[in-house]
């Protein structure tokens, strides 16, 4: 016999099953990369954030096993009590020079970075000036903190100037609260960039600070693959708050906040999912000053990656595959491109399409991305051929001659069997 607990929580996984929404995963065998095995069938893969090809490079993995040997497992504590190893404050400081800010502080994941800024910093008398398509961490740490919450329309530089020259709030004892602009830099399922320098004048102007999550940046834009900001050419003055992660182009795990010693300083006393959580494990760190060296190192790999999102975006338009929001991807090339289909029942059919053909490219839905836009995120790696690359395109052209527009919600029966859908990472 069910509880009622149980029913309410069947009634709405029903719901999500026939609306399309129902999200499962898939089991990788071994190693992350291209060439995957998943749910015992091989299959090349274009929907990874492993931009570099990092996430399972044997020199990354030789720097980690090395630092298990010396220090084991376990951090033991949190940072401020005694789980901050040498490994994490060298790391921080490898990482504070690469991006050329005076530090930086490790967080175990982007999600904690995100939400301990936001809430850490923004009081209710603050508001923050946040662009609607920022990534689902920035938005909650947003609501946590209490601060006034204005939705920018994406990318619109007049609504940011409007939000911003609306006056903050006046707390109960007269003092006025400060305003902060929050933007991805690399927008994580449309792959365009926001006008850094735009926003970074907008804010000086309304004295307002600017903070960016450069997820999808760290490790591929700029020079050296420092990042967006450094691209932008935006000093810690213009950008005082930079976030970054270190588990998509690095291929570790684990996120970064750099800026001022007073930005750091700050944090480390009011950080609460910094303060409150356990210290990463050392060779995790190992591995991403690992992965960074190889950055550094390496440039062929960016260059192999830009190669590879040029051949996908004019492989795509001599297809007739429109890619991007509008048909047209924006200006910067970012190995994250989107072939939006719009209703959900098509993205998937699209995507079960490719992976029954050996591509795996995820189909990307509500509430990930606005309604109406569902749509396969495809991502690409320095490490993908161009043949691989060529197949992929060949695929969809197909496929896309197989949806009909009536592949929609009412037509296509629960396809949740075998679900194409994961949510992103
Ligand atoms: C992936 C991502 C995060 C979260 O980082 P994790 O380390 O995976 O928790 C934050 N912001 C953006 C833009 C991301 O794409």
């Amino acid at each position: 016999m069910s509880s009622a607990f149980e029913i309410r929580l069947q009634r709405e996984l029903t719901r999500l099953r026939q609306a399309h929404l129902y999200r499962s995963r898939r089991v990788v065998e071994g190693a992350h990369g291209v060439l995957l095995e998943v749910d015992g069938k091989a299959c090349i893969n274009f929907c990874s954030n492993d931009y570099l090809g990092l996430a399972a490079d044997p020199r990354v993995a030789e720097a980690a096993r090395a630092a298990l040997s010396r220090g084991g497992t376990g951090s033991g504590a949190a940072a401020l009590v005694s789980g901050y190893n040498r490994e994490h404050a060298q790391l921080e400081e490898e990482l504070a020079d690469f991006v050329q800010r005076p530090r930086a502080l490790l967080f175990s994941t982007g999600w904690a970075a995100n939400l301990g800024v936001l809430r850490g910093l923004l009081t209710r008398d603050d508001v923050l000036v946040a662009d609607e398509l920022n990534h689902a961490s920035l938005i909650d740490g947003g609501r946590l903190s209490g601060a006034h919450y204005r939705r920018v329309a994406h990318a619109q530089l007049p609504a940011f100037e409007a939000a911003l020259s609306a006056p903050a709030g006046i707390d109960a004892y007269g003092r006025s609260g400060h305003k902060y602009v929050v933007s991805d830099s690399v927008f994580s399922m449309d792959g365009d960039c926001a006008d850094l320098p735009a926003l970074a004048r907008l804010s000086r102007r309304a004295d307002a600070t600017l903070m960016v999550d450069d997820a999808h940046g760290f490790g591929v834009l700029g020079p050296d693959g420092r990042g967006s900001v450094i691209a932008a050419g935006l000093s810690v003055d213009d950008l005082p708050i930079y976030v970054a992660t270190l588990g998509k182009s690095l291929g570790a795990a684990g996120a970064f906040v750099a800026g001022s010693e007073a930005l750091i300083e700050f944090l480390i006393q009011r950080a609460r999912s910094w303060v409150f959580s356990t210290a990463p494990p050392p060779a995790i760190s190992a591995a991403a000053r690992a992965a960074l060296r190889i950055v550094r190192d390496e440039p062929e790999r960016r260059q192999r990656l830009f190669e590879n999102i040029e051949q996908l975006r004019s492989g795509a338009a001599a297809r007739g595959i429109a890619l991007g929001l509008d048909g047209s991807l924006a200006t910067t090339p970012t190995p994250i491109l989107p072939l939006i289909l719009g209703d959900e029942a098509r993205a998937v059919a699209l995507s079960r399409h490719l992976f029954e053909r050996g591509f795996w490219v995820a189909a990307i839905r509500p509430p990930t991305v606005p309604v109406g836009t569902a749509r396969l995120r495809i991502t690409l790696s320095s490490a993908h051929t161009p043949q691989q690359i060529e197949a992929l395109l060949d695929a969809i052209a197909d496929g896309i001659k197989t949806l009909t527009p009536s592949d929609s919600i009412a037509s296509v029966p629960a396809a949740a069997s075998i679900e194409a859908s994961i949510a992103h990472a």
